[in-house]
């Protein structure tokens, strides 16, 4: 039974070697002061940084939009649930995120090349990114 949940951590801790890079690039731009703190305008709390807001809020849905053709340039858009409920929207651009254009053709080519719809590859992604955020949370607390 406990080999059972000790395999099942590892698998867990696996990332697509494809996201990886890209989720270590949020990184650096944890605390960036063009996107925190960020406040919920329904309950007031703040979200200090990248990991908090992805720790602390709930993905529902589609979770990353890309707005570039719409935008006329690198535009990402996440929508994530408040604890309230309310939806905060955090927006990437090339500012805040240089490689925005390179990720959404990774993000492309991993949907290609799985045989999956573009949104599937997406939350992949994001389910990778708030997992790594997480470990990379926990081992901060515990320095
Ligand atoms: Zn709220």
């Amino acid at each position: 039974m406990k080999s059972r949940v000790v395999s099942r951590e590892i698998s867990d801790n696996r990332f697509n070697p494809r996201f990886l890079k890209f989720i270590e690039l949020f990184v650096p731009i944890d605390t960036h002061e063009k996107l925190f703190p960020k406040e919920c305008r329904t309950c007031g709390r703040t979200y200090g940084s990248l990991s908090e807001y992805l720790l602390r809020t709930v993905a529902k849905g589609h979770t990353l939009d890309n707005a570039e053709e719409v935008m006329g340039e690198p535009f990402t858009m996440t929508y994530r649930h408040c604890a309230c409920g309310n939806t905060l929207v955090l927006t990437f651009t090339a500012e805040t995120y240089p490689v925005l254009g390179e990720l959404w053709s990774m993000l492309g080519e991993e949907a290609r090349s799985a045989g999956k719809p573009l949104n599937e590859a997406v939350m992949d992604f994001v389910d990778q990114w708030e997992r790594y955020m997480l470990a990379h949370a926990k081992r901060h607390r515990e320095v």
